[in-house]
């Protein structure tokens, strides 16, 4: 079920991604990696990994028929692939269990992590409750703000929340800020990063543990409409749920596949939007070389998107390589488009997405007339809308919606 893909070597996805960090972390990461890849050949590490899915994320995750949604917007038939179902409320759970578990079996005492809208952050905390390790998370104290319920489930859950309040206080500075904790305390500590980001092998290990979410998706629509999709869409902060959607698919020629970044309020604006694969440029972030949003400094830009899962300068290097290759489009949607779609949603089909999902969401409504009744959309819904609805009720309430 957790087939390694290609590229795991290395990590190198192209001319991205890599290892860049201080000697006295290359050590450390080496042997994560090769505790990674001899985990991923241990049946026992990999039963009680996929038993957890089952049992306690409640995997396999449904694919979801869109019917009225469809209807609404008379086009190509809209499929949802329902990771706001998953305990926790999202496709997150998915690679904390896998680094929980590799953390265990390393003999670690703590996971370690940033978070940025939280929903990493409560995911880890839960899989360290379970797997009984401690848990340490790092979050910038905007997000901590803005995202208040995630912190008390974190802090519920046994973990500790460190505020960061340097830089922009937000998730590029949390990452940074836990990277040093790492650096001074390896021994004890797992460094657990949230998405397809960070220095090899964290790319290739959280992409993998989320290649579920496509060889599940890819399955279901073969059972449910006898062919794969036309196209496959998924939002795109660090990358992760796009990254475990787009795997399943990426050796099917004839199914398109779509990133969607965040456009925010002005895409002309700097600080005002965080689509990295659109205006970024490249650069060296967080131990890999990627697109980054950077300012006439070489920092990591100011970042802004009504989603703050997905307000992230920079982007997981699989991602740029993919497009270099010409095998997956990046777009992007506003967030007035995304507030559209999170509405649309709800209003259709009874479901209150993330609004990180949403972006995806709005691709595929775009798409959807253009593409005419034969077709047929596969969109990751990769969590839950709960955490999001106080700040959509005060936006809406703005507008005067
Ligand atoms: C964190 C999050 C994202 C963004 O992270 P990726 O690594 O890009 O997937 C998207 N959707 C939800 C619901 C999230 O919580």
């Amino acid at each position: 079920m957790l087939t390694p893909v290609s590229n795991a070597a290395d990590g190198f996805f192209g001319q991205y991604g890599g290892r860049f960090v201080p000697p006295q972390l290359e050590t450390p990461l080496a042997e994560v990696a090769e505790a990674y890849q001899e985990a991923i050949k241990d049946p026992e590490f990999i039963a009680e990994y996929e038993a957890l899915l089952t049992d306690y994320v409640g995997r396999p995750s449904p694919l979801f028929k869109a019917q009225r949604l469809t209807d609404h917007l008379g086009g190509a038939t809209i499929y949802l692939k329902r990771e706001d179902l998953n305990h926790t409320g999202a496709h997150k759970i998915n690679h904390c269990l896998g680094e929980a578990l590799l953390a265990k079996r390393m003999g670690k005492k703590k996971l370690l992590a940033e978070t940025g809208a939280g929903q990493h952050g409560v995911a880890l905390a839960t899989a360290a409750a379970l797997v009984g390790l401690e848990c340490e998370v790092h979050m910038g104290s905007i997000d901590i703000a803005k995202q208040h319920p995630n912190v008390v489930r974190m802090k519920l859950l046994g973990a500790n929340v460190v505020a960061v309040d340097r830089g922009g206080a937000a998730l590029a500075d949390a990452v940074d800020s836990a990277f040093d904790v790492f650096a001074a305390d390896y021994q004890d500590t797992f460094f657990a990063i949230g998405s397809v980001v960070g220095p090899h092998p964290f790319p290739t290990l959280v992409r993998d543990f989320q290649s579920v979410v496509g060889r599940e998706a890819r399955e279901q629509m073969l059972a449910k409409e006898g062919r794969l999709p036309d196209a496959v869409v998924a939002c795109v902060g660090g990358g992760s749920n796009a990254m475990g959607i787009f795997t399943g698919f990426l050796d099917d020629e004839g199914v398109k596949l779509y990133g969607v970044e965040p456009a925010g309020r002005d895409l002309g604006v700097v600080g005002e939007h965080a689509a990295t694969m659109t205006l970024g440029t490249e650069g060296m972030l967080h131990g890999m070389r990627t697109m980054v949003l950077q300012d006439e400094e070489g920092q990591p830009a100011a970042v802004h998107s009504i989603a703050s899962g997905l307000d992230y300068p920079g982007v997981g290097p699989q991602h740029v390589h993919l497009r270099d290759i010409g095998r997956v489009e990046y777009v992007h949607a506003s967030d007035d488009e995304t507030l559209e779609a999170f509405k649309l949603l709800c209003r259709t089909e009874g479901i209150i997405p993330a609004l990180e999902s949403s972006h995806a969401l709005a691709h595929a409504m775009r798409m959807a007339p253009e593409m005419g009744s034969d077709g047929v959309i596969l969109v990751n819904l990769s969590g839950r809308g709960d955490k999001d609805i106080d700040y959509v009720a005060e936006r809406l309430a703005e507008l005067g919606k």
